[in-house]
C-alpha cells in the first residue's frame, strides 16, 4: 500500500514509517515540522532504504493536503500529527481544539475530496480518564479530565462517526498507553523540547548528566511500591501495530477501537531499577509530592488487538530502557553503548 503519515515526522510516526517500509509499504510523510528534526526523513531513508515523499504544510490547509493526495494517491492515512501536552492544552484551550479537532476535520475534508476512505488514528488512553481499575478494557468509560483528553475524544468521535455513516470504509482509533524507547539503530527517537514532563526521557536525561535526579511524584500511592504505575510499551512494538491495524481494516473494511499496551503494569522505581540494570547507570532519586492529576494505576488489557489483528508487544521494559537511553546517549555525544 501507499500510506501518507500526517505527523510522519514525529516520534511515533517516524516509528511507524520504518515499520511499514519494513513490511513493503511505501510511505508518504506529511508535517509542517513543529515539533520535528529536519533530518528525520533522511534519517529514515537511511533506516529503511526508502526515499520517502515529503510534503511540509499544516494539516488544516485543505488545498494542500488535496494536492499532496492527488500528487501521490494513497490507500489509507494514518494520521498523527496533533499537540499532546495536557498541561499546554489547559492553558490555551483553543489552540488545542484548533489544531487538534479542527485540524482533524480539515484531514478528513481533504481525504474526502480526494476520495480516500480510510484511517487509522493515533487516539491515546486518556480518554479513560481516572478509570475505576485495571487492566483496561475498550468498552470501560470514557472521560474527558483535560483539554488534550477532550480533543481526543472529540476526534475518535469525529471518525467513528463518518465510519457509521458510510463516510469512511475502514478506520482504527488506536488507544496508545504510555509510548516510550526508541529505535535500537538511534536513528530515529523522541527529542523532547525543554523539561520533559514525562518519565522516560527525564529518567535518560538525568543518565546523561543533564539533570542532577529523577523527582518521583509521589510513593503513597495505593500501589506494590507505592509509585504510580503505568503500561509502558516500546515505540517499535507500538509502530509495528500500526502497520498490523492498517492491513486489517483495508482487508476487511471494518472499523475498530482498540487499545495498544503491554499488559503489563510497571511502577517508577520498578522503571527506574530496569533502567539501572539495562543500561548500568545510576538514577539519584527525589521523593517529590504527588503530581496533581496524576492516577495511581493504569494498564491495558490488551486482548482485543491480539485477537482482532494478531498484534502482541514483544519488547519489555528493559528493552524500552536500554534503547531510550542509546538514542540519548547517541544525541548527547556519549559513546557507551
Ligand atoms: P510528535 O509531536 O513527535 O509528532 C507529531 C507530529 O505532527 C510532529 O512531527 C509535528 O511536527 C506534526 N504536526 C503537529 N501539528 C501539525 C499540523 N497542524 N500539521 C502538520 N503536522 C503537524 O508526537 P508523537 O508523540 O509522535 O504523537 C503522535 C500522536 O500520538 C499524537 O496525535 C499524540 O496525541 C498521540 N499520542 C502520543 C502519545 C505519547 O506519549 N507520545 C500517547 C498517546 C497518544
Ligand atoms: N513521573 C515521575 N517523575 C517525573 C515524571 C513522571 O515520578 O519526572 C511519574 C508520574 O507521576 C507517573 C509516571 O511517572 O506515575 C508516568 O508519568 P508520565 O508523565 O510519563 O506518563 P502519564 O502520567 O502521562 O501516564
Amino acid at each position: 500500500m501507499r500510506v501518507m503519515l500526517t505527523g510522519g515526522a514525529g516520534y511515533i510516526g517516524s516509528h511507524t514509517a520504518a515499520a511499514l517500509a519494513a513490511r513493503g509499504h511505501q510511505v508518504v510523510i506529511f508535517d509542517n515540522f513543529a515539533n520535528a528534526e529536519r533530518d528525520v526523513p533522511a534519517r529514515l531513508e537511511r533506516l529503511t532504504g526508502q526515499k520517502m515523499p515529503v510534503i511540509e504544510a499544516d494539516i488544516r490547509d485543505v488545498p494542500a493536503v488535496v494536492a499532496a493526495l492527488r500528487e501521490y494517491p494513497v490507500d489509507a492515512v494514518i494520521h498523527f500529527a496533533a499537540l499532546k501536552a495536557v498541561g499546554e492544552s489547559e492553558a490555551d484551550p483553543l489552540l488545542y481544539y484548533d489544531m487538534n479537532i479542527i485540524g482533524t476535520i480539515r484531514l478528513l475534508q481533504a481525504m474526502q475530496q480526494a476520495g480516500v476512505a480510510r484511517i487509522v488514528f493515533s487516539s491515546s488512553a486518556t480518554v479513560y480518564g481516572q478509570p475505576d481499575s485495571s487492566p483496561i478494557l475498550e468498552d470501560f468509560p470514557t472521560r474527558v479530565e483535560n483539554i488534550y483528553g477532550r480533543t481526543k475524544l472529540v476526534m475518535e468521535d469525529l471518525i467513528r462517526d463518518l465510519a457509521r455513516t458510510g463516510k469512511l470504509a475502514a478506520a482504527a482509533n488506536l488507544r496508545y498507553f504510555n509510548p516510550v524507547g526508541a529505535h535500537p539503530s538511534a536513528l530515529i527517537g523522541e527529542t523532547p523540547r525543554g523539561v520533559p514532563n514525562n518519565l522516560m526521557p527525564y529518567v535518560t536525561q538525568v543518565a546523561t548528566g543533564a539533570r542532577p535526579h529523577l523527582n518521583v511524584f509521589g510513593n503513597d500511592y495505593a500501589t506494590p511500591d507505592g509509585t504510580g504505575v503505568r503500561d509502558y510499551i516500546h515505540v517499535v512494538d507500538l509502530a509495528e501495530a500500526h502497520a498490523l491495524a492498517l492491513e486489517h481494516i483495508v482487508a476487511n473494511n471494518v472499523s475498530i477501537t482498540v487499545n495498544l499496551g503491554t499488559g503489563e503494569g510497571t511502577s517508577v522505581l520498578q522503571l527506574v531499577q530496569a533502567f539501572e540494570t539495562a543500561t548500568g547507570r545510576k538514577i539519584p532519586l527525589v521523593i517529590a509530592p504527588r503530581r496533581p492529576g496524576d492516577v495511581s494505576s493504569y494498564y491495558a488489557n490488551p486482548a482485543l488487538a491480539e485477537a482482532t489483528f494478531g498484534w502482541r508487544a514483544k519488547l519489555n521494559v528493559e528493552d524500552m530502557c536500554r534503547d531510550s537511553w542509546r538514542w540519548q546517549a547517541s544525541r548527547a555525544g556519549i559513546n557507551d553503548v
